[in-house]
């Protein structure tokens, strides 16, 4: 396969730059070795927010005594804050599995390895892509 671009990896920065590259009409591969979404959707900035929006909810349940309310059994359980922060960042992945699968973008997963300048390695060990420019958004 002869491609414009190459990116490897599939964080913010690869999956926004291949959906740009491939509307202004490139061909663009994309290799991805773990979790599509990168640091950020998978352990960084949404797992983060999920986490700590929950947090403020139960604080503001905690303080909703002094409004009037009353909440005598409140139950914090973590694993439920978990598997809704798990369910959030699988939906995303699911955003951006759609993304990449709009025309001219081809997503490969497994691990980019750089042989030289032109030339890539892809997951399957037996075969290389040739491409014209490369971006390693890792
Ligand atoms: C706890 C935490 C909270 C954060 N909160 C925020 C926030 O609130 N706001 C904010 O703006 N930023 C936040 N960040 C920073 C944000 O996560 C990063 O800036 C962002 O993820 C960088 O995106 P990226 O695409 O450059 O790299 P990454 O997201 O790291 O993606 C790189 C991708 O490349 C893949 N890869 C690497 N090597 C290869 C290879 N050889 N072959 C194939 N694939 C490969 C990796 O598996 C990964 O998916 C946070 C980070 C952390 C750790």
């Amino acid at each position: 396969m002869e491609f414009n671009i190459i990116i490897i990896g599939a964080g913010p920065g690869g999956y926004e730059t291949a959906v740009a590259a491939a509307k202004k009409g490139l061909s663009v591969a994309i290799v991805e070795k773990s979790d599509l979404g990168g640091t950020c959707l998978n352990c960084g900035c949404i797992p983060t927010k999920c986490l700590c929006h929950t947090a403020e909810v139960l604080e503001l349940v905690k303080e909703s005594t002094s409004h009037g309310i009353s909440t005598n059994d409140v139950q914090f359980d973590i694993q439920n804050a978990i598997e809704r922060k798990n369910q959030v960042v699988s939906q995303l992945q699911s955003g951006i599995d759609a993304l990449m699968k709009i025309p001219g973008i081809t997503l490969y997963r497994g691990e980019a390895q750089l042989v030289d300048t032109w030339d890539y390695q892809g997951p399957e060990h037996n075969h290389c892509n040739w491409f014209h420019n490369q971006i390693p958004a890792h």
